[in-house]
């Protein structure tokens, strides 16, 4: 087997959610475990994007190490570091901002609708607008085969491999151009019926809530009129996207699930729906229990320390190549 440099990553914004998991976590894990390079970045850089609220961002690194724990990620063998730590980052945005039109990042449409979600259309920071060309140093600075990402990441991807191209186009060859992966599940839906579950849409069951929480946000979720439990995508989308995250965290088939709760009402659904996602988080949350702060804390010095060693040298091709590497 080849192995594959992979890079992917998540904005310490808060903890990873459910959609989280099936949308690219579960992937990366079965990567590792097939025995690929994985490099995890914790993106606190990007979370300046849209929200000044400083103070939460080191526990919030902390929660997204915690989550990939969790989930299976193992620190001897994957790298998890954090964007700030490593100022080549910073570098090389700012060079691929040079070779990078406006109009090309203003066509983006995640960034569009993201600027809506949050009602940005006039302030919007210049940050927030050019924050996919930062997104593709992190992932070019790594050099990597692939990306496992959630549907809302694959412009981000498709700007970076553009980058790339050009940047080997002006200066030669020193970047790979790496592919998107999606998942089987590129975009879990918010319990709001939002088009997307997202940790800062308030709209998102996190892997570490606890019970009640858990039971609380699924019998909050929105369904549609008619009591009867059927899967009908189009006259009961929001039944239907719940009839399949219970077939995610069960392992049911749909079907299976129809048949078990004929009769049943939306109240009994929902609560045997809230025991299978207790029940599919606990081996998680167990998990991650023997780490303490400090271990968490280690995990991410260390990785970031590795991360490092690849930065720099990647940055130094990177300007050699660009005839910047002055002797003074
Ligand atoms: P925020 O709202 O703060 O941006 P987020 O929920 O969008 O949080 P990110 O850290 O931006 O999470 O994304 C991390 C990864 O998870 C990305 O690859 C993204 O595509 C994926 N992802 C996020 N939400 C979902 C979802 N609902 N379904 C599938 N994948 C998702
Ligand atoms: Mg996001």
């Amino acid at each position: 087997m080849d192995v594959q440099r992979i890079l992917t990553g998540d904005r310490p914004t808060g903890p990873h959610h459910i959609g989280h998991y099936f949308g690219t976590l579960q992937n990366r894990v079965k990567l590792q475990n097939e025995g690929h390079e994985i490099f995890l970045i914790v993106a606190d850089y990007q979370v300046l994007t849209d929200r000044m609220e400083t103070e939460l961002i080191e526990q919030n690194i902390c929660e997204i190490v915690r989550g990939y724990i969790a989930t299976g990620i193992d620190p001897q063998k994957s790298t998890i570091f954090v964007q700030s730590q490593i100022p080549e980052l910073a570098e090389l945005t700012l060079l691929f901002s040079m070779i990078t039109s406006m109009n090309r990042v203003a066509r983006n449409p995640t960034v569009k609708e993201e600027i809506n979600a949050m009602n940005l259309e006039d302030t919007v920071s210049l940050g927030m607008f050019s924050y996919p060309v930062s997104q593709a140093a992190d992932i070019l600075l790594f050099n990597p085969d692939l990306v496992p990402v959630g549907e809302d990441q694959l412009p981000h991807v498709e700007l970076t491999r553009e980058i790339a191209r050009k940047f080997n186009r002006l200066f030669g060859d020193v970047f790979k151009i790496p592919e998107a992966m999606l998942s089987d599940v590129p975009r879990l839906v918010g319990l709001d019926g939002d088009n997307k579950m997202s940790k800062s849409r308030g709209n998102a069951i996190f892997l570490k809530d606890d019970e009640d929480t858990v039971m609380k946000k699924v019998k909050s979720a929105v369904t549609d009129s008619g009591r009867e439990i059927v899967y009908d995508r189009a006259k009961k989308p929001n039944l239907s996207n719940l009839i399949d995250l219970y077939h995610l965290v069960s392992g049911k088939t749909i079907e299976d699930i129809v048949n078990l709760h004929n009769g049943d009402g939306y109240g009994e659904f929902k609560e045997a729906l809230g025991q299978e996602i207790i029940t599919f988080f606990k081996p998680f949350q167990e998990r991650v229990l023997a780490y303490s702060d400090k271990d968490i804390n280690k995990i991410a010095t260390d990785g970031t320390k590795r991360a490092a060693l690849v930065a720099k040298d990647m940055m130094s091709k990177t300007k050699k190549a660009m005839k910047i590497q002055y002797g003074f």
